[in-house]
Formats: C-alpha cells, sequence, structure tokens
C-alpha cells in the first residue's frame, strides 16, 4: 500500500469558529480527521503530523519553511508522497520556497487548502484533500512517481507551485498559474499532463536547503512615485536583494533621479529584479525604452515569473551566495521551473 504523510500547518480548512468572536481560527487537525470518512476509502496509509501551534498562513515565515523542510527530511524514504495543508494566503510563497529549497526533489509535495473549513457542509476542502493524495500517491507503470514537484492542487487544478498565485478571496476556484499551463486537470478523471512535469535525476540524492536571507523587499511602481521615498527603500541598511513591480512589459517611467537610484543600487551589490504588474505575460525590457533604460540600470528581467516567486528566488540565493554576480546568473536562469527564458 502506498504511504504519504499529510502535514498539518494550518489554514482555514482545519479552522473552527471561536464561539466569543465568531472569527475563525486553527483547530488541532487530529480531531477533524475523525471527520472524513472518505479517507479511510482511499488505498493510501495516511499518517498526520501536525504543527504543535497550526497557524493562520499569514503567520507563515523562512524559519517555518525549514521546519517543513525537516519534516519532509526525516520521513523522505519512509513515504510515497507528501500532502501539505496550509491555508491559502501565502500558499503560493510557500509552495515557491519549497521547490528551491528541495533541490531534485524526487517524490511529489503537493499542498492545498480550502476556502471553507472540512467541517462545513458545503467545504471544497474534502475534495481538495482526497484528490491532492491520490496525487501524492499516483505512480508510472515503471514504479516512479507521476509528479515529483512541489505543487498546488486546488479546485480541479495541479499547479506547478512556483507558478502559482491566489486568484480569488472568495471563490472556490482561488489559485492559478497565468503564465504555466497546469500540471493535471481533475474532472472525473485525472487527467495528468506529462509533458511539463518535471523530471529529477534519480541517481542523485534530494538535497535539502534552510537558509533563506531576508534582506529583500517588494515595491511597485506607480504614476507619481516620490523620489525620497524610493531612495529611502533602496537606502535600507541590510537590504540585498529588491523585486520591482513595474508597467507591462516591464516597462517604467523615464526619470533620471530613478535610474541613477537604481544604478546606484546595483552598483553596492542590491539585485534588483523586474517582474510585470500584469497577471500574464512576460517582462521584455527591450520593447519600450523605459524598460531598456532600466536594463541599463542593471535591473534583471524576472521573465515570466510571479513576485511570490522572485521573492522566495531571491531570498534562497542570497542565503546561499554573497556575490551578486553569482545571484544575477543564476536569476537569469530557471532552477526548478519557475521562469521560460526565451
Ligand atoms: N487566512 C487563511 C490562511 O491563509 C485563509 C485560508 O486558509 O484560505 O490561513
Amino acid at each position: 500500500m502506498r504511504r504519504v504523510l499529510l502535514i498539518y500547518t494550518g489554514g482555514t480548512i482545519g479552522m473552527g469558529q471561536n464561539p466569543d468572536t465568531g472569527a475563525l481560527e486553527p483547530l488541532d487537525f487530529s480531531q477533524l480527521v475523525g471527520n472524513i470518512p472518505e479517507l479511510a476509502s482511499i488505498p493510501v496509509a495516511v499518517d498526520v503530523h501536525q504543527f504543535a501551534a497550526p497557524i493562520d498562513s499569514s503567520d507563515m515565515n523562512p524559519q517555518l519553511w525549514a521546519r517543513l523542510v525537516e519534516i519532509i527530511v526525516a520521513h523522505y524514504d519512509s513515504y510515497d508522497g507528501f500532502v501539505i495543508l496550509h491555508g491559502t494566503d501565502t500558499m503560493a510563497f510557500t509552495a515557491s520556497a519549497l521547490s528551491f529549497m528541495l533541490e531534485n526533489l524526487t517524490k511529489p509535495v503537493i499542498l492545498t487548502g480550502s476556502q471553507l473549513p472540512i467541517n462545513r457542509l458545503r467545504t471544497d476542502g474534502r475534495e481538495n484533500l482526497i484528490t491532492s493524495i491520490e496525487i501524492a500517491a499516483a505512480r508510472h507503470a515503471d514504479g516512479r512517481p507521476r509528479v515529483p514537484e512541489v505543487c498546488i492542487y486546488f479546485s480541479g487544478k495541479l499547479l506547478r507551485g512556483n507558478r502559482s498565485t491566489k486568484i480569488n478571496s472568495e471563490g472556490f476556484n482561488a489559485f492559478d498559474s497565468f503564465n504555466f499551463p497546469h500540471l493535471a486537470d481533475a474532472g472525473v478523471n485525472i487527467v495528468y499532463h506529462d509533458d511539463l512535469i518535471l523530471r529529477p535525476d534519480y541517481s542523485r540524492p534530494m538535497k535539502p536547503h534552510y537558509v533563506m536571507d531576508t534582506g529583500v523587499v517588494v515595491f511597485t511602481l506607480f504614476p507619481g512615485i516620490d523620489e525620497a521615498t524610493v531612495r529611502h527603500l533602496l537606502a535600507t541598511p541590510r537590504l540585498r536583494g529588491l523585486v520591482m513591480r513595474t508597467y507591462g512589459s516591464g516597462n517604467a517611467p523615464q526619470l533620471p533621479w530613478l535610474m541613477e537610484v537604481l544604478r546606484d543600487a546595483t552598483a553596492r551589490g542590491i539585485v534588483i529584479i523586474n517582474i510585470t504588474q500584469c497577471a500574464a505575460g512576460p517582462v521584455e525590457m527591450a520593447r519600450y525604452s523605459g524598460g531598456f533604460l532600466l536594463k541599463n540600470a542593471g535591473v534583471i528581467s524576472g521573465y515570466d515569473g510571479t513576485v511570490e516567486c522572485a521573492i522566495a528566488k531571491l531570498m534562497h540565493l542570497l542565503g546561499h551566495y554573497s556575490d551578486s554576480a553569482i545571484i544575477r546568473q543564476h536569476m537569469n536562469r530557471a532552477i526548478c521551473g519557475e521562469i521560460s527564458v526565451p
């Protein structure tokens, strides 16, 4: 029988209403497992590992990402796959971070959650959970895992984790990956798009990474952006990486002071990544002169990556390298399918 480890971190899926305030709060998941009789009918042995103090995913942080890596490493050989129950709010950040922290991953790590708690009548949690377990246990005829990647499964879609974004705070259709196709679609059957799924090197072990450098920030351009604010931001002590959310195909206002501040920051070793504010489509800095000026100021293209992924990749690389030239090289290539470099 295949074995899957269910790691419960918190999130709406396992929450209940506080009788005093009416607000949702994380509950002990082992109590809730009894409310999901369907689990007994899946031909997969499921063990539950729960965070000592389950959290709302707004409280997720790099220490807890490292904790998730430790849990996966400690159980790696005993399970066919892992399902992480996680709040939807920061799920795309966690999925992106884990994709870099679990190098050469040879087993499925599927993150899921729900918009309604699992003990509610109309919950989306049951289907998300049960299908995620099936995907985490799925294998090819040769016995190799079907999806050896960090993914998000939600509302019928299996998405590459580091390509995913939360798109809806209300609807069950909470995630999508605008710049990369789904890895599988679950309807009556689960249809896997095998040609899109990463193939690890099975002759090498999975290599865990634990260190992330949080000296990073996300900054969004808008018409009327203030010079003093941007100068102040880029003078922040310990700042080593910036994700700049630009217009359209990676465009920016042609303000001499902005280019000068960015050039100076790059010269001081700050790595600046250009990610578009658009939900879909890539950055192409040579298309308009504003983008071209950014390129000349040392700003690196984020290609078609998400903000969540750019920030996680920067934290990971900054945690491993001190030389900004090396970090820039790694930002310009896909480590685990997170960007399409033309
Ligand atoms: N606030 C919740 C969380 O992210 C929302 C959810 O789980 O959907 O933990």
